[in-house]
């Protein structure tokens, strides 16, 4: 039987990952929209060869490229940020947000207005409207599949258990490519070294985000939404191999880990044949090749942005959607090589410490508005454009 499937941010990386395994399973899926921010070429190749109903893209100064790319296919073009939440709005039997940032959390939640099934990767999304998104999701009957994988590991492992026999929930966190660094080298690092994740291949952004160990942090917040079992049965361990994804420990003593290899084909997969298991090109983990899994604390003086997170999500309210927005800023000023890589975390702090924070947010249009408040804060915090 065939699906249909629509992907908000298909030419980035997870996008990438789930269009091959559609490539794979072609006569399984139609695909009806494709979106991207402003690579307007790639994104018309990829329509073309999915043979999409839309491509949309974000940036609506890329929309006559996205034409010229699309001219003569039947495949409607649209841009813009209004036309990416009409292209989220169309009814699909399932959605991949795989937009990067808060710049996903509209198009997101149109999706979820739909009532429909949302594959989420889009993790900035989650940490911003929390509340708002999880209570859009009950309210619509919406169905959230989690695509990080330590999210799509946790919720493999809750299958046939029941939340409230779940005494640990233990996200386990690569440490990135700045693990071992001492102080000083951190605060030489280039972006070339920071994005140079050692297990995974991912986006700048989120690359960045593993190496501040901010990417925990917003999986912190993210799984906190997901999986309410309370903050106090939520913890981060270092496991450098990224073998185990994350585990759950039940009141029994029983502990429940996925195992697989570091890469997003595997939890993406997970998502698209729900509640069924599908073929990946992907070879079986080799345990005597790996032969050693080993774990750490995590060392929040080297690396803070877990403490933040956890803070943040202490505080409650505006407060995530601040530490997430001050980050979005901070990791492209680095990125663009505007500030030192220890500057991202502090910034952050001194975003939170300094916001007068609003109060919890009750709508989209609420975070939206915190989420634009606090970008101009570090903006100017940083001196950036
Ligand atoms: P990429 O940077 O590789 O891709 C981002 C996608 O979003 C691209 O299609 C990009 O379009 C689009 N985009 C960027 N900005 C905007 C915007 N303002 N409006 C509309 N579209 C936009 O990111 P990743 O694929 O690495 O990550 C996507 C999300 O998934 C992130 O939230 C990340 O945290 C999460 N995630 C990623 C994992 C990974 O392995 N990569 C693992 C787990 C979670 P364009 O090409 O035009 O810029």
């Amino acid at each position: 039987m065939t699906r249909s499937i629509s992907i908000l941010g298909a030419t980035g990386s997870v996008g990438a990952s789930t269009l091959d395994l559609i490539r794979r399973n072609r006569d399984e899926w139609r695909v009806v929209a494709l979106t991207a921010n402003c690579s307007a070429v790639d994104l018309a190749k990829l329509a073309r060869e999915f043979d999409a109903e839309i491509a949309v893209v974000g940036d609506e100064g890329c929309l006559g490229d996205l034409r010229e790319a699309l001219s003569g296919s039947g495949i409607d073009a649209a841009g813009g940020a209004r036309a990416l939440c009409e292209a989220a709005a169309r009814p699909v039997d399932l959605t991949v947000a795989a937009i990067v940032g808060c710049a996903g959390l509209a198009p997101t939640m149109a999706a979820i207005e739909q009532g429909g099934t949302i594959a989420l990767a889009n993790k900035e999304a989650l940490v911003s409207a929390g509340d708002v998104m999880t209570r859009a999701v009950t309210q619509h009957g919406a169905t959230l599949l989690p695509v990080d994988s330590e999210h799509n590991a946790i919720f493999q492992c809750l299958q046939g258990n029941a939340i409230e026999d779940v005494a640990r929930i233990t996200l386990t966190a690569s440490g990135g490519p700045l693990r071992t660094w001492s102080q000083e080298q951190l605060a030489a690092t280039t972006p070339a070294q920071a994005v140079a994740h050692p297990n995974w291949d991912m986006g700048a952004k989120i690359s960045v985000d593993s190496a501040t160990m901010m990417n925990k942090g917003l999986e912190y917040i993210e799984a906190h939404h997901l999986f309410p079992v309370g903050l106090d049965r939520l913890r981060i361990v270092v496991h450098p191999q990224s073998v185990i994804h994350s585990m759950v420990e039940y009141r029994d003593g029983s502990t429940l880990a996925q195992l697989g290899p570091s890469d997003m084909r595997v939890p993406i997969a997970s998502c698209l044949a729900w509640p069924q298991r599908m073929d990946t090109p992907l070879q079986p983990l080799d345990l005597p090749a790996i032969g050693e899994l080993t774990f750490f604390a995590p060392d929040e003086q080297r690396f803070p942005a877990t403490r933040l997170a956890r803070e943040a999500v202490e505080a409650g309210g505006a407060a995530p959607a601040v530490l997430n927005a001050a980050n979005e800023i901070a990791v492209a000023a680095f990125l663009a090589g505007n500030i030192p890589f220890t500057r991202i975390a502090l910034s952050v702090e001194a975003i939170l410490q300094q916001s007068n924070l609003p109060p919890a947010p009750a709508s989209l249009d609420d975070v939206l508005h915190v989420d634009q408040a606090a970008r101009a804060r570090a903006r100017e915090m940083l001196e950036v454009a």
